[in-house]
């Protein structure tokens, strides 16, 4: 417990070394966490993915291992993801891994359609994700999959029980598209009767995010329905800055290499994998270091596209608003122990 409040603190404090950077140095950030593609591999066909490959090479154990504690040397949280994560048979040896780094929080995110095979990842987690954009057939559309989403909804049931035992947060991500926007209220309502952490994001094709949404009245009420609920205090981990910046497409300053994306080829991108200006291979470095010197850029990264994928969003919004980043910071620590 006192491990995790310190690496806890070290994060906060990257984050506070950010918002100086960003603020008064006129600086580029550095990374506060990472999302870790084990593998591009996965058995849905999401319509929005722009992760999946079912050619790319994966990493063997040792070298995911050497990985990890590269990373670990700058980065002290991570979501392991993919593709879909539990098609690696040695997805438990990677968590295992994870935690023996002390890395914290750890999230995997995972469509669920594995996880029965698995259930030993619930030992080495904080934060158990997945998507779930509609209750409905449609999500069986979205996903690519007939009958998948029966199998989620079932999934999500049953291992949201188990958070408190295995001590993880569960949390559900719903991406809204001009197909889905009627069924998102439904999805928080059953995140919410399911114990469950809701998260927002918004799709995006080919880098293009559906502009055209908030000529929609009903897409505009379903936002400012989200927007109500997040100042209720329900269990959203959107920041409310984020959900008022979605709803009417505010332009934002993005510092995507807040939470850089590292590839299952060991690759990381700057600044962020839709607009790479440059690329370098982590395993061919000593030390994380001399990967971040490597793409350091001393010139302020200006983005021409504004996609809103609230990963590289969120945090970035934050960081222009400290005050607000300290409020979510507290009330996500205060669900984290509520559970753990
Ligand atoms: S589950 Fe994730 S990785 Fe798989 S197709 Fe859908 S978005 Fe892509
Ligand atoms: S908004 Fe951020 S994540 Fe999106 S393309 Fe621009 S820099 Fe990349």
């Amino acid at each position: 417990m006192i491990e995790h409040r310190n690496v806890f603190l070290s994060l906060f404090k990257k984050y506070i070394q950010n918002v100086l950077r960003v603020n008064f140095l006129k600086r580029n950030v550095t990374p506060i966490s990472c999302a870790l593609y084990v593998t591009r591999k996965c058995n849905f066909k999401c319509s929005y993915c722009i992760v999946r490959d079912n050619r790319e090479y994966n990493l063997s154990l040792n070298e995911t291992k050497r990985l990890l504690g590269l990373i670990r040397e700058e980065i002290p949280s991570i979501t392991i993801t993919g593709g879909e994560p539990l098609l690696r048979r040695d997805i438990v040896e990677i968590l295992r891994e994870a935690e023996r780094l002390r890395f914290y929080p750890i999230s995997l995110f995972t469509n669920l359609s594995l996880i029965d095979r698995k259930l030993d990842v619930l030992n080495y987690i904080n934060m158990l994700s997945t998507s779930l954009d509609s209750l409905n057939s449609k999500n069986d559309t979205i996903i690519g999959v007939k009958g998948a989403t029966e199998l989620i909804i079932r999934n999500i049931k049953k291992y949201s029980k188990l958070q408190k035992q295995k001590k993880f947060i569960m949390n559900i991500n719903c991406v809204i598209s001009k197909d889905n926007f009627d069924d998102v209220l439904d999805v928080a309502r059953f995140a919410f009767a399911n114990d469950c952490l809701l998260s927002i994001g918004i799709v995006v094709n080919n880098g293009i995010p559906q502009k055209e949404l908030i000529n929609n009245e009903k897409y505009i009420k379903v936002m400012d329905e989200l927007i109500k609920l997040k100042k209720k205090r329900y269990p959203i981990s959107n920041s409310l800055k984020y959900l008022k910046t979605i709803r009417d497409f505010k332009s934002f300053r993005c510092h995507p290499f807040l939470i850089p994306r590292i590839l299952s080829n060991g690759l990381i991108g700057y600044p962020c994998n839709l607009q790479i200006q440059k690329t370098t291979n982590i395993l061919d470095h000593e030390s994380f270091k001399d990967v971040l010197a490597e793409l350091e850029n001393n010139h302020y990264f200006e983005c021409s596209k504004s996609c809103y994928l609230g990963c590289y969003a969120m945090p970035s919004i934050l960081i222009e608003s400290p005050m607000v980043m300290i409020k979510e910071f507290m009330a996500f620590t205060a669900k984290i122990r509520s559970k753990t």
